[in-house]
């Protein structure tokens, strides 16, 4: 069946001598790839489609239980792609990479879409830190945020990634304690949407606090993606 599908690039990969391989994240059916034929012949219909972060709208025949398929046609809608801009770039593969980690199991393209909506107007620390706490809330391993893991109480002090969550003044024993700020944020990141993400921006939601949102994602996420250390890195010398 011949079908017309809206999805976004996720990754580009070379395939055999013209060729390229796309993964995307497709509205209706999820993770998929395209072969890209002729992708890198200048005049091949499909070389537009050859970098990531692109909205588009597929053209492909449709089989059960393909994940896989030759693209007919592909049209660009919305390019979120900046060449100019590594920082946004990075921030942008560790979006799509946690997507070809966990996609096959969950069809992430609405969180995906809105993210790289945002990352057009927000900090991409701020954007990546709000898709780790809606990936983690799909995957059961969110924080606990409304008080201390172990007694609830609502005086916080720590953030403790092996715990799941916030520790108060008796809890958090040697542990380090975060500034109240970070307590704050960690507590909001996790709580919001895209909608609040203006809010976040004006209560300083800073580098430090995506980097505390990331490592508890990262110790509990049972993979790890080549791009969040390089993001890190690109944020530390900024
Ligand atoms: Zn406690």
């Amino acid at each position: 069946m011949i079908t017309k599908e809206e999805g976004i690039i996720l990754s580009v990969d070379d395939y055999k001598e013209y060729d390229a391989l796309l993964k995307v994240v497709l509205k209706e059916s999820g993770l998929f790839t395209f072969i890209l034929k002729g992708a890198k012949k200048l005049s091949g219909k499909n070389n537009k489609l050859t970098m990531p972060f692109l909205k588009a709208e597929f053209i492909y025949e449709k089989k059960e239980y393909k994940t896989i398929a030759s693209l007919q046609k592909g049209s660009l809608i919305e390019n979120y792609y900046r060449k100019d801009d590594l920082l946004k770039l990075s921030g942008l593969e560790v979006i799509a990479d946690i997507t070809l980690k966990i996609g096959d199991d969950y069809n992430l393209y609405e969180e995906v879409k809105q993210s790289f909506e945002a990352a057009l107007e927000y900090p991409l620390p701020l954007v990546c830190a709000l898709y780790m706490a809606k990936v983690s809330k799909l995957l059961g391993f969110n924080p606990i945020i409304d008080g201390c893991v172990i007694c609830s109480n609502p005086k916080v002090v720590a953030i403790s990634n092996n715990d799941g969550g916030f520790l108060c003044e008796r809890h958090a024993l040697n542990k380090p304690k975060s500034p109240v700020k970070s307590l704050r944020n960690f507590r909001l990141i996790n709580k919001a949407d895209f909608k609040d993400l203006k809010v976040l921006k004006e209560y300083d939601y800073d580098k430090n606090d995506f980097i505390l949102e990331a490592e508890f994602f990262f110790y509990h996420a049972d993979f790890k993606i080549k791009s969040y250390p390089f993001f890190k890195s690109l944020l530390n010398m900024f």
